[in-house]
């Protein structure tokens, strides 16, 4: 039988329509240093009308309907602020692509990811010419448009051979209705994002409209972030990162007001951001929070509004969730995803009557997975292990969310089979963990970061949360290095209280009471903090490649 539902197509010109209108009197606010510059919904509309003829009309953005087409890539250098969520509506709703660059990428990986996408106009803020200027020679041809977004920062692109315009000046005489294409087909490619490449080059997802509007409403369900009209939630992951985990899009589609911190990332602003813009719910990685709750801490702020703190991307210590809890009654809600996953995809909010020990059982685990997914995890042999909370194995995944493929390039559009996929389709993760009978995984570690000795496995999630239990922890990274009997063992970097006096020897012996003594580090490293990749989370390649030239002891 044939259902009488018509064939209408999940789009994001759905969701900018419905947040221009029906929320219209939602609004944004982007910090400017000192107190937040405010836009409504509404006005936010009026200027996607106003830059998707500017970018039509002005600098022949081509736009497109069909997966086929040839539609023009948009690419983003830019923070968390209101022009960068015009244009993350923009783009896709005209029927272009978005590209969102990651600003910490290194130099020669932000050219190939340029260039792989065949990016044709570049939006920047005025604050990050200067950096954008250092690829300016590398550009390639396809780039014809560079638009740089605030006051100043102009010099720094005198050797750009394309056009440079100002953003206020390019959408200032144009028309506040714009024909958004409301038949465009929903498998249109609508964004593209790369990851962060720790090894070889970044791989590109590219997000349909259809991926896109069905992950916003994973995003907002009540399991996962609760979003309503009458929330406000503040990204603090940037939106060069996986799109801000689509919090900015679900802000439209639901109506939640946006917090935006643009680039005052650090713990002093985001605590005064979190005390004046009263945001109900916030998204990090664990780093961030870690910094935030020293900032939290030491001085007194009204965090009263925040009740939950979404935190994932790399496993969150229990202890930095203990802390939020009990000393600033924040819940910090684990989550798992990734890039090729449209980003947030497990939360773990406990099941109903559970007592309390075992409730902190499942707050720490990864979570549960939305019903569109399918799971399983697979054994070194290839065969499917049960999902008991006892067998281990590499978790996969296959869903309308989930990548199923790596985009080609410009150069070369014929999709290749990859090794990160299965041959039945579905994604390998290279994370590697257990799944209870109820339904939540615990990751216990990244493939690539176990650490093999002596034979025998050793979590380097399980030595981090044990170490950041120790009270002058502030960040604890454990990595595998070469050692000649074990073939590996674990180097523990660790960044300490100030005056806390503790030494390896006594986290050392705090680690001996907690694990079984043979998995307990013989390598330290204190640094006054441990270093981050681009997107924040711990360097563990970096670390690794300081110790092997003998940086490190
Ligand atoms: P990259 O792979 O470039 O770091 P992603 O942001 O896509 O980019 O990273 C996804 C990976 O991050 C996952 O495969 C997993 O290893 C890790 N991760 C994300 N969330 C969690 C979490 N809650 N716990 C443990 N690991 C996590």
């Amino acid at each position: 039988m044939y259902s009488t539902m018509p064939d209408i197509p999940l789009t994001l010109v759905r969701v900018l329509r419905h947040g221009a209108t029906v929320q219209g009197a939602s609004t944004v606010s982007t910090w400017n240093g000192r107190s937040f510059d405010r836009r409504s919904y509404a006005e936010v509309g009026e200027r996607t009308a106003r830059l998707a003829h500017a970018l039509r009309t002005r600098l022949g953005v081509r736009t497109g309907t069909r997966p086929e087409s040839e539609q023009s890539v948009v690419g983003t250098f830019m923070w968390n602020n209101a022009r960068h969520l015009e244009l993350f509506l923009t783009v896709p709703a005209m029927g272009a692509v978005l590209h969102t660059h990651n600003l910490r990428m290194p130099a020669a990986q932000l050219i190939y990811t340029i260039r792989h996408a065949g990016d044709e106009v570049i939006v920047v803020d005025a604050g990050l010419t200067g950096t954008l200027a250092t690829v300016l020679p590398h550009l390639p041809d396809t780039v014809r448009h560079i638009v740089v977004a605030g006051r100043g920062g102009r010099a720094a692109l005198a050797g750009f051979t394309g056009e440079v315009h100002d953003y206020e000046e390019l959408i200032a005489d144009q028309p506040v209705d714009y024909p958004w294409e409301e038949e465009l087909d929903e498998h249109t490619a609508a964004t593209i994002c790369y990851t962060s490449g720790t090894t070889g080059n970044p791989k590109g997802i590219v997000y349909s409209h259809r991926s896109t509007y069905l992950h916003c409403l994973q995003v907002a369900a009540p399991n996962r972030f609760d979003l309503t009209h009458r929330e406000t939630i503040f990204p603090i992951a940037p939106m060069f990162h996986v799109n801000a985990w689509n919090i900015p899009h679900t802000a439209f589609l639901t109506g939640a007001d946006l917090l935006l911190a643009d680039r005052y990332l650090q713990p002093v602003p985001l605590a005064h951001m979190i005390e004046l813009g009263r945001p109900t719910a916030a998204a990090a990685v664990p780093t961030v929070w870690t910094g935030l709750l020293a900032e939290l801490d030491a001085r007194p702020y009204d965090t009263s509004s925040l009740r939950r703190g979404l935190v994932g991307g790399s496993a969150c210590p229990p202890a930095l969730m203990a802390a939020y809890r009990d000393r600033h009654s924040i819940e910090l809600v684990h989550a798992w995803g990734m890039t090729e996953t449209s980003s947030l995809t497990t939360t773990a909010l406990p099941p109903r009557r559970v007592d309390s020990e075992e409730e902190w059982s499942y707050r720490i685990s990864q979570g549960q997975f939305p019903a569109s997914i399918r799971f399983r995890l697979v054994d070194d042999d290839g065969v499917i292990v049960p999902n008991n909370g006892v067998a281990t194995g590499e978790l996969q995944v296959r869903g309308p969310c989930v990548t199923s493929a790596y985009h080609g390039g410009v150069d070369a559009p014929q999709r290749k089979p990859e090794a990160d996929f299965t041959p039945d389709g579905w994604l390998r993760t290279g994370d590697v963990g257990r799944i209870s009978p109820d339904g939540y995984l615990t990751l216990t570690d990244r493939a690539k970061d176990v650490i093999k000795s002596g034979g025998e496995f050793i979590s380097s999630v399980e030595l981090e949360n044990a170490l950041a239990e120790h009270p002058a922890v502030v960040e604890a990274a454990v990595v595998a290095v070469p050692d000649d009997r074990w073939g590996e063992r674990p180097l523990a970097a660790v960044s300490l209280r100030p005056g806390s006096g503790a030494e390896p020897a006594d986290l050392r012996d705090f680690l001996a009471r907690r694990i079984e003594s043979w998995m307990v580090p013989e390598r330290w490293t204190v640094l006054s903090s441990v270093p981050k990749n681009s997107v924040g989370k711990y360097d563990k390649r970096g670390i690794q490649d300081q110790y092997a030239r003998g940086r490190l002891d």
